[in-house]
């Protein structure tokens, strides 16, 4: 039988071996453990990547969205019981940044083919109360068009994106975590840009909004033992920013690697029960593609626990992003009384394949061969 794993994060990291390692043991030397140089050239080099004038270092990607919003609410932009509107379907993180700020989370259905957050459903969910679009960039495609941007400018509203999947993906010549006011990036061990624990990252152009979010991660502080503002500590490490600095010089021959992939499941997979991800057409660089960065690979098929089982079977592991939507939490019960057809579909009904930078030729044959014996 097959062992295909849906991430081999030791394998992953065993490419990298050798570089990570002597990267571990400059920091245990160095005896110098936070905001420190490798803090800087990570962020200089994640600046550089992203084309983003300001990069800070915080310790996880949900942080990187909490400071985002706090800083704003710090400097006046917005306060408690704003409204903050937000994809129904994401992951619960983009709720947690939101709700934690005492704003409030306004779900939108997403789009059944991109999954991404319906941008024509956003102008019906708009009060005065509204203050920003959180759209989130799910499984690594982008989601971004001239009419987002056009809706943000008539109401004042500030774009704030989730980047957290979708590291490297450009939408008409600027990344993803560069389009909007801010982003938050994540590099959970398993994210396209994984470190080897938790930490994130956030993106701006905005002088102010960078300079309060670096402090707002420091205990509110600018100058050691001076609190101008009341912080929190969320802060990247040194060893972290020492891995992430070796990982994203691999991000674009990685997230290129993970194209093809895709490339061969879209062109291959031809199972009638099993319907396949649209990517959003490239109007500006078809050529190039370079729209998704396949975080995930998600496939919808309405027997989707039969095919998990069968692909189990054949020694495939299959995830679930994700089996509970936010407003079916208990953690939101002032949520729970919500319905979205559309989310509760994609919940029911989607599958993510193996696909990482180390999945082989191979590997993914066996899957689409797996998948296209599947009757339903
Ligand atoms: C992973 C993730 C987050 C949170 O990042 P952490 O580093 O795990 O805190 C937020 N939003 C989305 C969409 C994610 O996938």
């Amino acid at each position: 039988m097959n062992n295909i794993k849906f991430l081999d994060l030791q394998k992953i990291n065993a490419q990298y071996a050798a570089e990570l390692k002597q990267a571990a043991a400059d920091v245990i030397d160095s005896g110098w453990f936070l905001t420190g140089e490798r803090v800087a050239s990570f962020e200089k080099n994640l600046a550089q990547f992203n084309n983003s004038k300001h990069i800070i270092g915080v310790a996880n990607g949900l942080d990187a969205l909490r400071l985002i919003l706090k800083a704003y609410i710090d400097m006046g932009i917005m306060q408690e019981g704003d409204e903050v509107i937000v994809p129904a379907n994401t992951y619960i993180a983009s709720l947690l940044a939101i709700s934690d700020n005492r704003l409030v989370p306004v779900l939108v259905e997403p789009n059944l083919q991109s999954y991404n957050l319906d941008i024509d459903l956003i102008q019906q969910a708009i009060t005065p109360k509204t203050k920003a679009i959180m759209v989130v960039h799910l499984y690594g495609q982008v989601c971004w068009n001239d009419k987002l941007v056009e809706i943000a400018k008539s109401n004042n509203l500030k774009i704030i994106e989730d980047n957290a999947q979708a590291i490297g993906a450009i939408f008409n010549g600027t990344k993803t975590g560069n389009l909007g006011d801010a982003a938050g990036f994540s590099f959970y061990p398993g994210k396209n840009l994984g470190a080897l624990g938790d930490a994130g990252a956030v993106s701006t152009n905005d002088d102010q909004l960078a300079e309060r979010v670096r402090a707002l991660g420091n205990y509110g502080s600018k100058k050691k033992y001076v609190n101008e503002f009341q912080g929190l500590n969320s802060r990247l490490d040194e060893i972290q920013a020492a891995f992430l600095v070796v990982k994203l010089k691999y991000i674009d021959t990685e997230n290129q690697y993970r194209r093809q992939i895709a490339q061969r499941y879209l062109s291959e997979i031809n199972n009638p029960n099993i319907i396949l991800p649209v990517p959003v057409a490239s109007q500006f660089s078809p050529a190039e593609n370079k729209e998704h960065v396949w975080h995930l690979f998600v496939i919808r098929c309405e027997k989707r626990d039969a095919l998990q089982n069968h692909l189990a079977e054949k020694g495939i592991q299959t995830l679930i992003h994700y089996p509970i939507p936010p407003n079916k939490q208990l953690a939101y019960k002032e949520l729970n009384h919500l319905d979205f057809p559309i989310t509760n579909t994609i919940h029911d009904q989607v599958l993510s394949l193996p696909i990482s930078p180390v999945v082989t030729n191979d590997e993914v044959s066996m899957v689409i061969q797996a998948l296209n014996s599947f009757s339903a």
